[in-house]
């Protein structure tokens, strides 16, 4: 993997001052998994550039998984996309070779360091995760870059083959070397998704020290935190709780391919309506709203004066925070706010505090589990909590072909770990019906299209006592 910075900053031979590395030299680094090279295959007034090179060893690499891996031989372990990529490795390594540069000082040119000038980024290559190209647009735009890719064929030789996930990234941008390194170290983990050490509190440290004065405004800092974490959840909250200490929350689309236009808007509300009918047709007063999000099924319900408690629980303790402030908890009377109530939970786990309700809803929450995950949920709700009736929601993936512009096999939203058709979703539910004693019935969500079906499906659980 390769990254090349160039400047066009007169004289431009000054980014060998802002790089603490002298442009004559050649210069060689040891890496735990192989080697950074850096040098300068151009350096003139006019422009100069300086490239990063890696150079990973695969062997290394499977060495360092013994562990891990067990005893079985796998091929996996070494054909692989990991000495190309660049990722937490290309991290590393900028932090080893490019530490004081990172850090913004400069004692030759001290103002330069701190001085905003045009740089341009090469990087071959990147791979686009789950949400493609524009994940990384989303990732870099909001920062100011302006960004060109060109994605890779699987294999030239075989163009029928189609585009691979591989992309080469050009990112353009006026801003200081200390600010552009800082991004980079964050965000090349976060588009690979895919962290080679071992993920501990003290990456916490280390990611909010370089989001120092982006992060915290950045519209994906969420997603950011979770995939540089490594989707280690509990790091991750922590990780935000101390973000939103020095920013306010900002809301997120729940699903932006349905929010993208205006007749799409609709669906969201097309299906937190219909769930409020179909909790309201139970006569359910006990509400559990499990995986609330930003609490606007609980809004809905509130109004109507039957429902004598709504709990809303979330993973994401910034969705409870915007919970909080959507519905004006701060301003209710106390008998209103006796009413509500929200906390934080994992649905995976069994929790005691999701006994002794009517009702508990899964509003578009299950493709946010890994699949394998599932059973887990099932357990603690359909086994142990053992709510009367369960509705539970999640696209119909069955219908994403008629979304323009979303790319094939992408999904609705980047944090989506599935999206099943209808037959898939209602094998799933009769399964979780047979096993746990409930009846099920499936229904369509928003307008049903020939073939593809509705946008959206429902699944309602009841007992069976
Ligand atoms: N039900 C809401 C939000 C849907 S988005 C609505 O329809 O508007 C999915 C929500 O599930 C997110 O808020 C996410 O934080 C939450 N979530 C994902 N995995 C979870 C888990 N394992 N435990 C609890 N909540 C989870």
């Amino acid at each position: 993997m390769l990254l090349e910075i160039s400047t066009t900053h007169q004289p431009a031979t000054d980014l060998g001052f802002l790089m603490h590395k002298h442009p004559d030299r050649f210069q060689s680094f040891k890496l735990s998994h192989g080697k950074a090279h850096l040098f300068y295959p151009e350096a003139t007034i006019h422009k100069t550039t300086i490239c990063l090179l890696l150079d990973i060893n695969p062997i290394e690499l499977v060495r360092g998984k013994k562990r891990t891996a067990g005893k079985h031989f796998s091929l996996a372990h070494y054909v692989n996309d990991r000495p190309y990529v660049a990722s937490s490795f290309m991290s590393v390594a900028i932090a080893k070779t490019l530490a004081t540069a990172m850090n913004g000082t400069c004692q030759q040119r001290p103002e330069l360091a701190n001085t905003p000038i045009p740089l341009q980024v090469r990087i071959s290559v990147v791979s686009a995760p789950a949400g493609g190209e524009r994940l990384i647009r989303e990732l870099f735009e909001p920062l100011g870059y302006k960004l060109q890719l060109q994605r890779h064929l699987l294999d030239t030789q075989f163009e029928e083959w189609g585009a691979s996930q591989y992309f080469t990234m050009e990112l353009n941008h006026q801003l200081t070397i200390r600010e552009l390194l800082s991004h980079l170290y964050v965000l090349l983990p976060v588009l690979d998704n895919d962290k080679h050490y071992y993920i501990s509190q003290t990456e916490i440290d280390k990611l909010l020290a370089k989001g120092e004065g982006w992060l915290a405004d950045h519209p994906q800092k969420e997603q950011i935190t979770r995939r540089y974490l490594g989707r280690f959840n509990a790091l991750s909250r922590l990780a935000l709780q101390r973000l939103l200490s020095v920013a306010q929350a900002e809301t997120v689309d729940t699903k932006p391919f349905e929010t993208a236009s205006s007749k799409k808007v609709t669906l969201h509300e097309k299906r937190l309506e219909l769930v409020k009918e179909k909790i309201l047709a139970t006569g359910a007063k006990k509400i559990l709203d499990l995986g609330c999000g930003e609490g606007k099924l609980i809004k809905k319900l509130l109004p109507h004066r039957h429902i004598t408690q709504i709990t809303g629980v979330d993973v994401s303790y910034s969705e409870l925070t915007k919970a909080k402030a959507r519905l004006r908890m701060d301003r209710m009377n106390s008998q209103e706010a006796a009413r509500i109530s929200l906390f934080q939970s994992a649905l995976t786990y069994r929790d005691k505090r999701f006994d002794g309700y009517d009702a508990a809803v899964l509003v578009e929450v299950i493709e946010h589990l890994d699949e394998d995950r599932l059973q887990s949920l099932e357990r603690s709700i359909f086994e142990c909590a053992i709510p009367k009736t369960v509705i539970v929601t999640t696209p119909n993936k069955e219908y994403n072909i008629l979304f323009e512009k979303m790319e094939k096999d992408q999904m609705r939203h980047d944090d989506h770990r599935f999206e099943w058709t209808r037959k898939e979703f209602e094998t799933w539910g009769q399964k979780v019906a047979n096993r746990n004693q409930y009846h099920v019935t499936f229904l369509p969500i928003g307008e049903e299209e020939d073939q593809v079906g509705a946008p959206s499906q429902m699944a309602i659980f009841t007992y069976e006592t």
